[in-house]
């Protein structure tokens, strides 16, 4: 039986600055994992395969008013070549993110999922925004296996003020949306930001309990790091000391780890590049302690990744797709994790498919 915590509990642990007891969250986190997700930590090779973005998101460093970025949309040869470097090494996914944008079409996804599939049978997961259910359902039909929107905050008033509605969309909301991705089938993800200026505790409580109304397969939660560019930097700075403000420390999004897998023990939950990006000595490794069971390494060449700045100093440390494998390896093997092998489906996708074991 999944734990039930109230969102009184919740709240209580987010507020929790006592290492001691904190403990007994870590513990709790890291046992569950283990029972539920194994020592198996699963890599997803992500490529950002285009920054071209019509939304206006307050957050987002790549969003349509940012006149500072040099747009790109890599050729379908290009993606296929890191693809196969991704293969080679060994890993069971790749991950398509992007902007959302008209250039990024129907049939031009359609034909890379298919090269995908058709050259390497890996796993795609797509992360292309709010896109038409026709294209999602065909994107599916062509292959892609996973699909990744962040409801970003659990109040859909505040996320529409952060995330302006497009005119003239097919969807009500975010929710309408990864419920459809479920019912057609796909391997289903979201999460939320935690830091946004005007967050409060308790709406990340409803976040971490909506994470498992929404049973969702994928939950990836990162602190939220504001960008120059974005109207939000001015506001955060403004929110920081206000009471009941949460914080994007690196504290905070390992006890959100640490509480959705609690809240959700069979669900795939990386360990983000956001976390790892606030706290690079200790991030990523404590997000695997203490609940964790991914991470989404970026293999975007060099020359695309500076124009990929959804936040700043996300891409300070640009490694050889090997040299980063290794210092991986090493880490996990420090850890006494083990590297996965295979698709790394979550517990929670392969029970509602009738499958009990992983592939
Ligand atoms: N366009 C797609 C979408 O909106 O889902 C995918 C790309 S979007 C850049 C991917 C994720 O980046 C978002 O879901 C959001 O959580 C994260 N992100 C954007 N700006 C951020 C920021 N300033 N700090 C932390 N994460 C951010």
């Amino acid at each position: 039986m999944d734990k039930i915590l109230t969102k009184q509990e919740i709240v209580n642990w987010l507020k929790e600055n006592n290492e001691h007891i904190l403990q007994n969250l870590w513990k709790e986190a890291d046992s569950l994992r283990r029972k539920y997700a194994g020592d198996e930590v699963f890599f997803r090779g992500i490529i950002e395969i285009s920054n071209y973005c019509q939304r206006r998101c307050r957050y987002c460093g790549i969003n349509a008013t940012n006149k500072t970025l040099k747009r790109y949309l890599m050729s379908i040869d290009e993606i296929m070549q890191v693809v196969h470097t991704i293969k080679r090494l060994g890993y069971g996914t790749v991950v398509l993110q992007s902007g959302e944008h008209p250039r990024i079409t129907r049939d031009w996804a359609l034909e890379i999922i298919k090269r995908i599939k058709n050259e390497t049978g890996l796993a795609v997961t797509l992360s292309l925004g709010e896109r038409h259910p026709d294209e999602l359902e065909a994107w599916h039909q062509a292959g892609a296996d996973r699909y990744l929107l962040k409801f970003e905050t659990a109040s859909i008033l505040h996320f529409n003020k952060i995330h302006p509605p497009k005119n003239k969309s097919v969807w009500k909301n975010r929710f309408e949306i990864l419920k459809f991705l479920k019912e057609i089938g796909y391997e289903t993800g979201s999460g939320i930001m935690l830091g946004l200026p005007g967050q409060t505790y308790e709406e990340v409580a409803d976040a971490i309990l909506l994470f498992k109304e929404l049973e969702l397969d994928m939950i990836g939660n990162g602190p939220f790091i504001p960008h120059p560019e974005t109207p939000l930097w001015e506001e955060f700075h403004r929110m920081a000391n206000q009471p009941n403000q949460v914080t994007n420390d690196a504290l905070t999004a390992c006890k959100v780890t640490a509480l959705t897998r609690i809240v959700c023990p069979k669900t795939n939950i990386p360990s983000t590049t956001a976390l790892a990006t606030i706290d690079p000595k200790e991030g990523r490794i404590n997000g695997l302690r203490w609940g964790a069971n991914v991470i989404m390494p970026n293999f975007t060449p060099a020359c695309y990744r500076q124009w990929y700045q959804i936040y700043p100093g996300k891409s300070k440390v640009i490694q050889a797709p090997e040299e980063q494998h290794q210092q991986i390896l090493k880490m996990l093997a420090r850890e006494g994790r083990l590297p996965g092998q295979g698709k790394g489906s979550s517990l929670n996708f392969l029970q509602r498919q009738g499958l009990t074991q992983f592939s």
